[in-house]
C-alpha cells in the first residue's frame, strides 16, 4: 500500500507548533508521508487554538469547506487536534459530522494508532484527556503520554534544524478568569529533568544550536524525585552544560514565580539569553483582580526593576489584554502608563475575546464595545511601537552577535537578487541575544553559526547591518 500522505494546518501558540512537529514526527515514524499543503493529502489535520473565538470560527469554516473533499473520498481522514478538540469534542462532531478524529493535546502520541483504527473500522474516534473536574470519553494520563512522546524529534519537521522548542511543563494551575488553558491543557505538570536533558542532548547531536523551553508558567518549573528537587534555575544550569547548545530561552514566565535565584542564573549562565517574556496583562489593580492575576501593578513594576537591575541589557516582552470586562478609560490609561514606564522590547496586545467555560464568561459582562476595544488596541500599539523604535535605534553603531537563521523571507521568495562576489551570498537573518531580528548580507554557509554584525540602520522590530570580517 502506498504511504498515506498527511498535512497538518496549525494555528495558535508555540505549544501548538511544537505539538504539530511531534505529531508529524510520530506519523512519519509510522510510515506516513508529510506534505507542505493539503493538495494530494489523504489525511488533513487541524491543530487548533481556543484562546480567541475568531481562531475557532476559522477552523469551523475550513472544516465546512472540506465536506466536499470528504464526500468525494470517503477513505480520507479529517482530524481536529489541540485545545478546541479537548474543549469542544462533541460540538466539533455536531458542527462538522464529516470529521473522523477529535484528539486533545495530551493524546497526540496516539495519533498513528487512532488513524490506523479509523482506516480499519471506518468509525470516528474521540481521544481527549480527563477533565480536571470530571472525566469522560477516552482518557489517558497526560504525564505518561508526553514522557513517551516528546523525545520523538526529527529536524526536518522544524522551521529550522538549528532551533527547537522543548516542552518542559504541561498545563496550568493559575485559572486567570479569561483563560481556557487550565481546562484544555489540564493541571500543571513538570517533565522529569533527566528526560529534558536527554532530549536536548539528542537535539544538540543533530545540529540544534538554540532551544526554547516551553511552559504556560515556565519559570515555576519544578521536578521532585528521590534524588531531590530540580528548580528552573537548576534545570538551566544543566542545559547550559550541554555541548553544542549555544542559546537557551524560556517562555512564558508568570510574574510571581520569578525568583532572584532564577534571574541570577539568567545573568550568570553563559548560554542563557537575557530575554524574558513576562506577561503583565494589565496595568490597573482593579482589572488584574478581575482577571484573577495574582499580583498588583506595583508588584509587577518591582519585578521589572529587579530584572533590569540584575541582568544588564535584559530585554523584556509582555502580553496585554485591552477591553477586558468593565475596563474603564481610566483603567486602560494605567496600562498605557505601565507600557511607557517598563520600556518593553515589544508587547503582544490582544482585544479581549470572551471564551465560554471561563470564570469571566460566567461572571462578567463583555461590555466594552468592539470599536472601543479596537481603538484601545491601536492606541497601545502606537505607544509600544514608538518605544520599540527608540530601543532598536540604540543599537545603531554597535556590533552584535547573532545566531544566523538562514536566508531572509525576501531572499527565500527570490525577490532579492543574490548579492556579493560569491553566488553563495544572500540576504540573511539572525537574532541577537535579546531576540532582536537582524538582517544582513552574507554567505548561506553561516546558517546555524554565531556571526558578528555591525548595525547600521534600525526599524521598530528589525535591525540592519553588515557582517564583520572576523565572523
Ligand atoms: S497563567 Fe493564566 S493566562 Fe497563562 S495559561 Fe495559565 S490561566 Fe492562562
Amino acid at each position: 500500500m502506498a504511504p498515506k500522505r498527511f498535512f497538518i494546518y496549525t494555528v495558535g501558540c508555540q505549544m501548538n507548533i511544537l505539538d504539530s512537529e511531534l505529531a508529524a514526527a510520530a506519523l512519519a515514524q509510522a510510515g506516513y508521508q508529510p506534505l507542505k499543503s493539503a493538495k494530494g493529502a489523504d489525511i488533513i489535520l487541524f491543530n487548533t487554538c481556543s484562546v480567541r473565538e475568531h481562531a475557532e470560527e476559522k477552523i469551523y469554516s475550513a472544516l465546512g469547506r472540506l465536506k466536499h473533499w470528504k464526500d468525494s473520498r470517503p477513505e480520507g481522514i479529517v482530524g481536529v487536534m489541540g485545545c478546541m478538540a479537548q474543549k469542544d469534542r462533541e460540538t466539533v462532531l455536531k458542527r462538522a459530522p464529516h470529521v473522523d478524529l477529535v484528539i486533545g493535546p495530551g493524546q497526540i502520541d496516539r495519533l498513528p494508532h487512532l488513524i490506523a483504527e479509523i482506516h480499519k473500522n471506518q468509525t470516528p474516534r474521540i481521544a481527549v484527556s480527563a477533565d480536571r473536574f470530571h472525566s469522560g470519553s477516552e482518557t489517558g494520563s497526560v504525564r505518561e503520554s508526553f514522557r513517551r512522546y516528546d523525545p520523538i524529534r526529527l529536524p526536518e519537521f522544524r522551521p529550522s534544524r538549528y532551533q527547537a522548542m522543548v516542552r518542559i511543563m504541561f498545563g496550568c494551575d493559575k485559572f486567570c478568569s479569561y483563560c481556557i488553558v487550565p481546562k484544555t491543557r489540564g493541571p500543571e505538570q513538570s517533565r522529569p529533568a533527566d528526560d529534558i536533558v536527554r532530549e536536548i542532548k539528542t537535539l544538540a547531536d543533530s545540529g540544534c544550536r538554540e532551544v526554547m523551553l516551553l511552559g504556560q508558567t515556565v519559570n515555576s518549573y519544578c521536578w521532585k524525585d528521590a534524588a531531590g528537587t530540580v528548580t528552573m534555575a537548576d534545570l538551566l544550569e544543566r542545559i547550559n552544560g550541554i555541548a553544542g547548545i549555544e542559546r537557551i530561552r524560556f517562555v512564558s514566565s508568570y510574574p510571581t514565580a520569578m525568583t532572584d535565584t532564577l534571574l541570577e542564573a539568567v545573568r550568570d549562565l553563559e548560554h542563557v539569553m537575557p530575554y524574558l517574556h513576562v506577561p503583565a496583562q494589565h496595568g490597573a489593580d482593579s482589572v488584574l483582580k478581575r482577571m484573577r492575576r495574582r499580583y498588583t501593578a506595583a508588584q509587577y513594576r518591582e519585578l521589572v526593576e529587579r530584572i533590569y537591575q540584575t541582568i544588564p541589557g535584559a530585554a523584556i516582552t509582555s502580553d496585554f489584554i485591552v477591553g477586558f470586562c468593565g475596563e474603564t478609560e481610566e483603567e486602560f490609561e494605567q496600562t498605557v502608563e505601565l507600557v511607557r514606564w517598563a520600556r518593553f522590547k515589544n508587547s503582544f496586545i490582544f482585544k479581549y475575546s470572551q471564551r465560554p467555560g471561563t470564570y469571566a464568561a460566567k461572571h462578567y459582562d463583555d461590555d466594552v464595545k468592539e470599536s472601543e476595544k479596537r481603538r484601545r488596541n491601536n492606541a497601545l500599539l502606537d505607544v509600544q511601537n514608538a518605544i520599540s523604535a527608540e530601543q532598536s535605534a540604540r543599537f545603531v553603531g554597535q556590533t552584535v552577535e547573532v545566531l544566523v537563521e538562514g536566508p531572509s523571507k525576501t531572499a527565500k521568495k527570490g525577490v532579492l537578487p543574490l548579492v556579493g562576489a560569491s553566488s553563495c551570498q544572500t540576504q540573511l537573518t539572525g537574532r541577537t541575544p535579546c531576540d532582536r531580528i537582524v538582517v544582513f548580507d552574507g554567505p548561506t554557509s553561516l546558517t546555524g553559526t554565531l556571526a558578528r554584525v555591525r548595525i547600521t540602520e534600525s526599524a521598530p522590530f528589525t535591525l540592519f547591518g553588515s557582517l564583520q570580517s572576523d565572523s
